[in-house]
């Protein structure tokens, strides 16, 4: 069987871990807390780093931080993970859906501005299957409008955008490390910001707004939350990071073997990368067009059968049940490129020979 994307665990994992058992430091206070937000931040260059619990927590911390609330509008992908879109609902916001890009499959900045009401108060660009969304026109129309930008970069971990760290783009990044991510906690998430008081603040709200009063105890300024990650998990975190760059540059060859391997297939777009962009390759991804042998869904059947593990696209969330009345723009690419998508095995440890398996399937069906 070749799995679609599991994890790596090389390092120091289980030694850090132990640690945290021999000294009993195994809850949401220790130095790998610290220690794993120190590093992260320094990883991506962020001025601060605030881990959670997962990413889905980080997301709807951001919303907090940021002041995000009742009937804002908040513009989103419709072809994402459908935690980010979740999150906005937590907090009483509205989501308001965006076309994505059929070349890089992310957010279409091009689709944003027309989305845009007095009432819109956030975008959150999500860098999906590890292609940055094309930042500088997000961030250009932000500043126009006094919006506020958070960047889902779960799936852009390592992936730069003009030279920057997806993630650290936007007034605040957020990234998740479950089982399938580049780098994982077993469940975790991470917020970002350069801003310091963002930052402060998201740390303050994680953990309850706790302050401690001299001789009183605990003190709460305001409502809080526990959005806290274990120093067991920030131990195996702080050990995954140390070979971040080592999967990435590994990620990397085997999207570029992909790609020679499956260029010029007929009926297969490949997908490409921006020249300011370097992508994580989290997912590597094509699409299956009309004058491709049999549909996408066929062509993951057959993989079924070769015992070679692939995913469809997220299907569209503004077609779902809780999102389906909220409003959207142009969704046509979003639509087309749902049905014709599909995520193929891309684990840090896929050998070549298994790239070549995936590929001979894909040849065999190409008319
Ligand atoms: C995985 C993922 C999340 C959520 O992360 P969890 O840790 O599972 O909560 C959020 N956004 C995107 C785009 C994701 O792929």
């Amino acid at each position: 069987m070749i799995p679609l994307c599991i994890p790596e665990t090389r390092g120091n994992e289980w030694k850090y871990v132990k640690e945290c058992i021999d000294t009993n430091w195994v809850s949401s206070v220790g130095s790998y807390v610290d220690l794993f937000e120190e590093k992260f931040a320094e990883y991506v260059k962020a001025e601060k780093a605030v881990v959670t619990m997962n990413g889905t927590a980080a997301l709807q911390l951001a919303l907090i931080t940021l002041g995000i609330g009742e009937k804002d509008e908040v513009i989103v992908p419709s072809m994402t993970f459908i935690s980010p879109v979740n999150t906005i609902k937590y907090v009483g916001a509205v989501p308001v859906f965006c076309d994505v890009c059929r070349d890089t499959f992310v957010m279409d900045a091009e689709k944003i501005e027309e989305l845009i009401t007095p009432k819109t108060k956030a975008i959150i660009p999500v860098h999906i299957y590890g292609h940055p969304v094309d930042m500088d026109k997000v961030m250009k129309i932000a500043e126009k409008y006094n919006l506020y930008v958070i960047e889902d970069a779960t799936e852009a971990l390592g992936s730069t955008y003009k030279g920057k760290m997806a993630g650290t783009i936007g007034h605040i990044g957020t990234y998740s490390f479950n089982g399938n991510k580049l780098i994982t906690t077993g469940a975790g998430g991470m917020l970002v910001s350069d801003n310091l008081e963002y930052g402060k603040r998201a740390k303050y709200l994680s953990n309850q707004t706790k302050t401690i009063l001299d001789n009183k105890g605990c003190y709460h300024e305001e409502v809080g939350y526990n959005f806290r990650m274990p120093n067991l998990l920030a131990a195996f975190g702080a050990a995954q990071l140390e070979n971040v760059e080592e999967y990435l540059k590994t990620k990397r060859e085997n999207a570029a073997y992909y790609n020679q391997l499956l260029k010029g297939v007929k009926g297969i777009t490949i997908s490409s990368e921006k020249e300011c962009v370097k992508n994580c390759y989290w997912l590597y991804s094509v699409l299956v067009e009309d004058d491709y042998g049999i549909s996408r869904d066929e062509l993951i059947a057959k993989f079924e059968q070769e015992e070679i593990q692939t995913r469809p696209f997220f299907m569209p969330v503004h077609e779902m049940p809780p999102y389906k009345e909220c409003k959207h723009g142009d969704m046509s690419v979003t639509k087309e490129i749902c049905s014709r998508g599909i995520n193929l095995p891309s684990s840090v440890s896929l050998t070549k020979k298994q790239i070549e398996a995936v590929c001979n399937v894909i040849k065999k069906y190409s008319k």
